[in-house]
């Protein structure tokens, strides 16, 4: 086992790794930038280094600085957390050469996964259902509207090297089709520096429905049963729960094994997720694979109750996963809400600057992850979220109701968050009755 680890990331996540180390014995390093300067997170490792100034340029994208604050405090691996390096292949390439693991897949079946159209190629061998649609790119307006009339509208748009909802646009027909591929190759190069654009068939009224794995080097992988995240604004998750209340059990059962048969054709090792698209009935396709842990971990962690970070750490430092298949147990109901600092007022817009007021809510069945308290200052640079209320209950009615009730009583001031919108959602009949799907939130909660 490792006896010290870097932490090549920040905020909630960064903490995350710093608990489950110290639970292992691991003593941690972690890197900062000087927005992150005055974190109190930082104080809960054992060494914290500053590799550079707010742009992730600069700090928790900048390689050599990080490798270098590696090196100096003689880890022997780096955990990259979400974001950031985590999938970056290069990155973990850089570490082992430098004789430092990375706490993640192997670079080939990064690399495999990494791009969407490479991920649906494997996946066919895998024979794993993919969403229909353009076998690898599409360059030119002619190519496009053949694929279109051949799998029919809608479609939607997408950038290989996409993420984070980003890069994504939808066609109702020939029209919108012509001018969405050049807006999406360019809003494409503009964000990716890869117009690389292709399509798929829109599935309307879809789950977005993922699947936790993790395998170790010894060639076993296993799924910790699903997530259902179609709770979404914008295409990026809100909400995520575990089990889904839209499944049927054969359904589970199948998409399941479909996981974890990709991931082993794959060559995978480490933590990933497996993201379907579930449609009205009940046929699924893959979406593609994040070769990382997840925001919406801890859902999984609480059904299955177990320790996802450790489980990583153990399988990089080469050790068999400590449990089999048949030893993970879905039990009770989870749900994550997303606090995001950000003013559903305002569209969203970002809301950073000084917590002056925290009240964080407790009690039977609640875990809060976050590196946020009255007196953190969030900073303008980096993702708005700061933090993770999660409810973990016997039933799903049950878990509801923990976590309206913990939403209740959180109270932050005077940064807007998205506790209101979260509670709309809990109080919402439909969302009550499970019946939701990814653009419920705009087309039910969001028109006005
Ligand atoms: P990203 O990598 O940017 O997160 P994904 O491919 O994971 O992109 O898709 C994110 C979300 O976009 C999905 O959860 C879903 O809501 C929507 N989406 C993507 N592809 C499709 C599709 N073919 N049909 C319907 N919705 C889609």
């Amino acid at each position: 086992m490792f006896s010290k680890i870097l932490i090549a990331n920040r905020g909630e996540i960064a903490l995350r790794i710093i608990r489950a180390c110290k639970e292992l014995g691991i003593q941690t390093v972690v890197v900062y930038s000087t927005a992150d300067k005055d974190a109190a997170y930082l104080t809960l490792a054992d060494q914290a280094i500053c590799i550079g100034e707010a742009p992730p340029a600069e700090s928790y994208l900048n390689i050599p600085r990080i490798i270098s604050a590696a090196e100096v405090t003689d880890v022997q691996a780096i955990h990259p957390g979400y974001g950031f390096l985590a999938e970056k292949d290069h990155f973990a390439e850089v570490c082992r050469s430098c004789n430092i693991e990375f706490i993640g897949p192997p670079v080939a079946a990064m690399k495999a996964v990494g791009d969407k159209v490479e991920c649906k190629r494997l996946a066919r061998r895998a024979k794993v259902p993919t969403v229909p649609g353009s076998e690898g790119a599409v360059d030119d307006e002619k190519q496009a509207l053949e694929i279109a009339h051949k799998i029919g509208y809608p479609v939607i748009i997408k950038a290989a090297a996409g993420g984070g909802g980003r890069g994504m646009r939808v066609a109702h027909n020939d029209v919108s089709l012509r001018a969405g591929i050049k807006q999406a190759q360019a809003e494409a190069e503009n964000a990716f520096k890869d117009s690389t654009v292709y399509l798929e068939k829109y599935i309307e009224f879809g789950r977005h429905i993922e699947v936790q794995i993790i395998a170790d080097q010894q060639g076993n992988a296993v799924h910790l049963w699903e997530r259902d995240c179609s709770m979404q604004r914008r295409h990026q998750k809100l909400v995520e729960e575990s089990p889904s209340p839209g499944l049927k059990p054969e359904t589970r059962q199948k998409l399941c094994e479909s996981a974890v048969r990709l991931v082993k054709a794959a060559g995978y090792y480490n933590a990933g997720t497996v993201e379907f698209l579930v449609d009205k009935d009940q046929n699924f396709f893959l979406l593609e694979v994040n070769a990382r842990i997840q925001v919406e971990h801890p859902v999984s962690e609480m059904v299955t109750g177990i320790d996802l970070i450790k489980e990583q750490i153990r399988v990089a430092a080469g050790l068999p996963l400590s449990f089999k298949q048949k030893d993970v147990q879905q039990t009770g109901h989870a749900i994550e809400c997303r606090i995001n600092a950000e003013d559903p007022a305002r569209n969203f817009a970002p809301c950073p600057g000084t917590i002056l007021e925290w009240r964080a809510p407790g009690g039977l069945g609640v875990r809060l992850d976050t590196h946020a308290y009255a007196g953190y200052r969030i900073p303008p640079n980096y993702d708005s979220m700061i933090g993770k209320l999660i409810v973990h209950r016997p039933t799903r009615e049950q878990a509801i109701a923990t976590m309206k009730r913990a939403l209740s009583e959180f109270h932050i001031s005077p940064i807007k968050t998205t506790i209101p919108i979260h509670l709309q959602i809990l109080s919402n009949e439909r969302f009550i009755a499970g019946d939701v799907d990814t653009g419920f939130i705009e087309r039910v909660m969001m028109a006005k």
